[in-house]
């Protein structure tokens, strides 16, 4: 599907060859929280059929993707080397004969990897890979139960002849993640290639939850692990309009909230509107938070939206890593120091305490980090504010990216900020990347993220166009209120600020532009038409430009881009008395692959007065901008057998530091790695 061809059947009911109804299928946008008809929305989002990179960081991103990563998750998971995805749904379709392989969220992540592939659609039209999904949706069509229950743990067993084997036995079952991810890749799919094959297998399934949550028993109602069943029965009342599953994702909120023996783990120990803080799992938490804002912005219920806030600040100001990475812990307890032992319960790859971000037993689980642009994305699209997108450009840069390799083929579960050889202590998940992990989520989640990283770019409103990230790209869009515009960007964001904005086409009409103005950029400058703007942005805003734009038109933002130190607040005991690197949205690390032979991570400290210059070196880890100057290498000595000795003061050896974008480390072989580095010490 290109530009050309969006899906026109808005509005009518149509009976497909699979028998199930669709009603009122809307046109819409071809893409993820599609918020063109919700009414609390601010922002609609633009179509992944009407917005392209074009070339730079994006770019090739983008292209990797659609031509290594893609094929070869395809590869995996259609195989049984490792485990078995596909081939689930061909047993269960009664297609092939064998027992049920893999994680019980195998099921999710295969849907990933189709919205993925689906995703790219949007750029190639590439008609073979419209047909294999075909096929693929075909089989999964007939792996499903004629009531609309589709989990292939459970429809193995039952073809195999377990008479034990039924639904929603075992929250841990993960059938409501492997739903939700159904509905959401399915809506991306129609959207893209306007055929109604997976969303009718979307809708059916979502019909047999509509009926079995009509009346669900306690247990029933505790299903919902890893919830990304919220944002996708949403995403599928918009793209169908029907009502029920509107309904159905109001039910679901109102189920979790009547638990009476939930925990932190799920975020279900208190009813949602009175949760003020991130507890727990974080990718559960990050996923219910952004289904709470869908649902907000479908039905303007402040009950969904009052917590957010309190939870983001809590987020944000004391549990977020300077990466954007989510998830402190791996294992732990929560509410920690309650007043009753009895309520205190089990939480694993879950936020911490609050100031509690250790550095090398960090979880930060990729899905967890994707999971706070997914959440993030939705509170901009609902108020328009900065801050929220800056969230977004934070963790895509750095604790999103850092989830793969730069060939595309090896993958982090977790993103640790700190390694070190040997390691303080033993972990359960790899320090470097691999190409399987039993937990498979992440590696499909970064593919559709990167398939559908143009979607965050932009978005519009009535009479304004909203310029999020920064990329080479074009965009021909139609702004809600009639005006038809095409533009350009060129840039080479993020290794420097400098973007220019052309208008291609556009009618006669005012509308704005509004440019987004990043935290951390102080100084930012607009030129239009090479002439100063009227007024000076402001840093963590949008900077509107309200005219009547003319084909020609060019608009020139400069976000200057000096390296910066950053320090933590003083309640993070891990980041105490060091400082991390950060240029633009690029946080930066030192690995011991640009250390001098005779030098360990753990000798090296940082001059308070360092200064850093920025050098774009496009032979070096796929071309990045490096930050080069003088540190101090100050040896740690010999520790061995001691945990405490008198303080010995050692001589400072100046030496030539290199830091690299903190995503792109351990792509170099074994190494050593740091976001955080301790201050030189400094005699009076
Ligand atoms: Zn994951």
């Amino acid at each position: 599907m290109n530009a050309t061809s969006k899906p026109i059947v808005c509005r009518l009911f149509l009976c497909l060859a699979s028998a199930v109804a669709l009603p009122m299928l809307f046109a819409g946008e071809a893409g993820v929280a599609d918020t063109t008809a919700s009414p609390f929305a601010r922002v609609r989002i633009v179509g992944l059929d009407e917005v392209q990179w074009t070339r730079g960081f994006w770019a090739d991103r983008f292209d990797l993707c659609r031509t290594q990563m893609v094929p070869q998750m395809d590869a995996l998971m259609s195989g049984t080397n490792y485990t078995q995805f596909y081939q689930n749904f061909r047993i269960a379709a009664g297609l092939d004969k064998g027992r049920y392989r893999g994680a019980q969220f195998n099921d999710g992540d295969f849907y990933k990897f189709l919205e993925a592939a689906a995703a790219t659609l949007a750029v190639t039209n590439d008609a073979r890979v419209v047909k294999k999904l075909d096929e693929v949706i075909d089989v999964i069509a007939r792996a499903q139960r004629a009531d609309g229950y589709l989990h292939t743990p459970v429809l193995v067993r039952q073809r195999n002849g377990d008479t034990n084997a039924a639904p929603f036995q075992d929250r841990n079952n993960f059938e409501m993640y492997n739903l939700g991810h159904l509905m959401t890749a399915a809506c991306v799919h129609y959207r893209v290639t306007g055929r109604t094959n997976f969303l009718a297998v979307a809708c059916k399934a979502a019909d047999f939850l509509y009926a079995t949550f009509h009346d669900a028993a306690p247990e029933v109602a505790r299903s919902s692990v890893c919830p990304s069943h919220y944002m996708g029965v949403v995403e599928l009342y918009r793209v169908t309009g029907n009502p029920r599953y509107l309904e159905l994702a109001r039910r679901f909120f109102a189920l979790r909230d009547g638990i009476k023996d939930g925990g932190d783990d799920n975020q279900d120990r208190l009813p949602f509107a009175e949760q003020t803080e991130a507890e727990g799992h974080a990718v559960r938490a990050n996923y219910l938070y952004a289904g709470a804002a869908d649902l907000f912005m479908e039905t303007g219920d402040t009950n969904l939206w009052q917590p957010l806030g309190p939870i983001w600040t809590n987020v944000v100001t004391k549990k977020m890593y300077i990466t954007g990475g989510c998830g402190a812990l791996y294992d732990g307890a929560s509410p920690d120091g309650a007043k009753e032992q009895k309520t205190i319960t089990r939480v694993h790859q879950a936020y911490g305490r609050n100031y509690q971000l250790p550095n090398t037993t960090a979880y930060s689980e990729t899905c967890a980090n994707i999971g706070n642009v997914l959440w993030n994305w939705r509170m901009f699209l609902a108020t328009g504010e900065a801050r929220f997108m800056d969230v977004v450009e934070l963790a895509l840069y750095n604790s999103v990216l850092s989830g793969g390799s730069l060939d595309g083929t090896n993958f982090f579960y977790t993103n640790p900020l700190r390694v070190t050889d040997p390691l303080p202590v033993e972990l359960r998940w790899s320090r470097t990347r691999v190409p399987f992990v039993s937990s498979f989520c992440c590696p499909p989640n970064l593919l559709r993220t990167i398939a559908e990283s143009a979607g965050y770019a932009y978005g519009k409103s009535n009479d304004a166009v909203w310029v999020n990230l920064y990329g080479g790209s074009t965009l021909a869009t139609e702004l809600p209120g009639g005006q038809k515009l095409t533009l350009a960007q060129e840039t080479d964001y993020p290794w420097n600020g400098r973007v220019r904005i052309t208008i291609k086409e556009c009618g006669g009409g005012e509308f704005a532009l509004n440019l987004r103005i990043p935290g951390w950029a102080g100084g930012a400058s607009v030129r239009i038409n090479n002439q100063p703007a009227d007024s000076s942005p402001v840093s963590a805003s949008y900077f509107k430009i309200r005219r009547v734009w003319h084909p020609g038109d060019v608009v020139d933002l400069d976000l200057p881009m000096p390296p910066r130190l950053m320090a933590a607040n003083p309640l993070v005991e891990e980041d105490a008395n060091q400082v991390a690197v950060q240029r633009g949205p690029v946080v930066y690390c030192l690995e011991s692959p640009d250390l001098p032979h005779d030098l360990r991570l753990t000798d090296v400290v940082i001059p308070v007065n360092l200064h850093l210059t920025a050098r774009y070196d496009r032979r070096l880890l796929g071309g990045v901008v490096v930050l080069e100057g003088q540190a101090f290498a100050q040896p740690a000595g010999d520790w061995t057998g001691k945990l405490y000795r008198e303080f010995q003061p050692a001589n400072l050896k100046p030496f030539k530091v290199r830091f690299i974008p903190y995503s792109v480390w351990a792509n170099r072989g074994p190494s050593e790695m740091s976001v955080w580095l301790p201050l030189a010490t400094v005699e009076n």
